[in-house]
């Protein structure tokens, strides 16, 4: 069977299909590099990531070069459905089995303080990017499922976080939705995933960073330095250097702690007026595989999941049919005055871990390098916490929390990983 090669994933490999996003956007230019290179931070990728990671620290009045070998912000970035959320893939009812409770009230509090962190971000530097602040709702279809929202609900709030348990008739007055339970969360958001990747580079770029269209094949990390070989005859040195690769992970054996999933997403046509749920939440539910959706600014609705453990690009676009039309009959089954006209749909290799959080740190045995994993369907979210996390530890600051989202952590049950070189190879376009 053919499995995606993780180190040398194009970007087409990594998703196909049309998405929706960054049609009023500018692409960042990157040029190739007519030298060798000394910066203080070197970026290994140019998407979400990357651009948060970029423009973290340019703004922190450093020397930085972000790198992408292929177009920044057309790999997993552009096939992102952008629902920008606190909650975890993992119920905090699931992390408190996996990890006790106050470590797990912990993630969960991070988690919402990196939400607000990327809208503080976007709010004050007036990034265009269709951002939206909103609620979330986690929808449950059977009686068992409403005994688990009652307990996550409970959870929630001891833990302090902005979530109301809904019964089947709270639901159906206050949104028009026939299911069994549901939590209403504030703190959530939505954006165009494209647009802020852009305008996050075009901020790093008039902060003096350089965008480089190389692809890095091998970083040495010696002494208090980092030097990265690209595919081109000159060299990038960096004091730091930050690995923003995606679900590409370079040439560090995988993280038993991760797997490669593949996930489906369509937009409708724009709905007419009056046919969109209360106040747009962002709508999600426990089934499996499960359901998303959210609107957009021009009333669409984009609907997504379907999850399965394809890894084969083609075997993964020969499902699509099949997959955006359980899509589309789920999304009319939980709001009938949707019209389900698919406008656009696309799909892509999806990273999971199996405690729902990502992989974020010091790589193993290679110092000075930092990994920026940021899987799971809080991508984005976790994104922003490795900026403020990577920003402190190259400060070095340590806090004791950080190990909870380790690339070499003990996953639930001592389920551990397997990092150890020195060198990470990756492999060029
Ligand atoms: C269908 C789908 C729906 C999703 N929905 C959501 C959602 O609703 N909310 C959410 O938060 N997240 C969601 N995600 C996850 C989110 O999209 C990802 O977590 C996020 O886009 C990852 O961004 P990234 O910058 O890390 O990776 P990418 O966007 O893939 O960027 C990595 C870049 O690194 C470059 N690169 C790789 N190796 C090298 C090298 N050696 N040298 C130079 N450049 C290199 C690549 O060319 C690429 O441009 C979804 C993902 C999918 C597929």
């Amino acid at each position: 069977m053919a499995e995606i090669d993780l180190k040398s994933t194009s970007q087409a490999q990594l998703r196909s299909g049309c998405p929706l996003w960054g049609r009023t956007g500018q692409r960042p230019v990157f040029r190739p590099l007519d030298d060798h290179l000394k910066v203080d931070v070197l970026v290994i990728g140019g998407g979400v990531t990357g651009a948060l990671m970029g423009q973290h620290f340019t703004e922190r009045g450093l020397l930085v070069a972000i790198v992408d070998r292929e177009q920044p912000g057309l790999g997993s970035t552009a096939a992102s459905t952008a629902m920008l959320q606190w909650e975890i893939d993992k119920t905090l009812a699931e992390l408190e089995q996996f990890y006790g409770y106050e470590r797990a009230a912990g993630i969960y509090r991070r988690s919402a303080a990196a939400v607000s962190g990327l809208a503080k971000l976007i709010a004050g530097h007036r990034i265009d990017c269709a951002f939206r602040p909103g609620q979330s709702l986690f929808l449950t279809s059977n009686q068992e499922g409403a005994r688990d929202l009652r307990t996550e609900a409970a959870l929630r709030e001891r833990a302090g976080l902005p979530s109301r348990y809904l019964e089947h008739c709270d639901l159906f007055t206050e949104f028009e939705i026939d299911r069994d339970a549901g939590i209403l969360s504030r703190g959530s958001a939505e954006a165009d995933p494209l647009l802020l990747t852009w305008a996050l580079l075009d901020l790093a770029f008039r902060q003096y960073a350089r965008l480089v269209d190389a692809s890095v094949t091998t970083l040495n990390s010696e002494g208090n330095r980092v030097t990265a070989e690209t595919d081109g005859p000159f060299l990038i040195e960096a004091k730091t250097a930050v690995l923003a690769t995606g679900y590409t992970m370079p040439g560090i054996d995988m993280p038993k702690l991760h797997r490669a999933t593949s996930s489906w997403a369509m937009a409708t046509v724009p709905q007419t007026d009056g046919t969109l749920w209360r106040d747009q939440a962002l709508i999600w539910e426990d089934s499996h595989p499960y359901l998303y959706m959210r609107t957009t600014a021009d009333g669409r609705i984009v609907a997504g999941g379907e999850d399965d453990e394809t890894t084969d690009p083609s075997a993964r676009d020969a499902k699509a049919p099949e997959k955006i039309m359980a899509i589309r009959e789920k999304m009319k089954r939980l709001w009938p005055q949707a019209d389900t006209t698919v406008a656009t749909a696309w799909c892509g290799t999806f990273g999971e871990t199996v405690d729902g959080l990502p992989l974020i740190g010091p790589v193993p045995s290679l110092p000075h390098v930092y990994g920026a994993y940021g899987y799971g369907g809080n991508g984005i979210t976790f994104s922003y916490l490795a900026t403020q996390m990577i920003g402190a530890m190259v400060s070095g600051g340590y806090r004791e929390w950080f190990d909870d989202f380790a690339m070499d952590r003990d996953g639930p049950g001592g389920a551990t990983r397997e990092l150890a070189q020195r060198d990470v190879e990756m492999v060029g376009r």
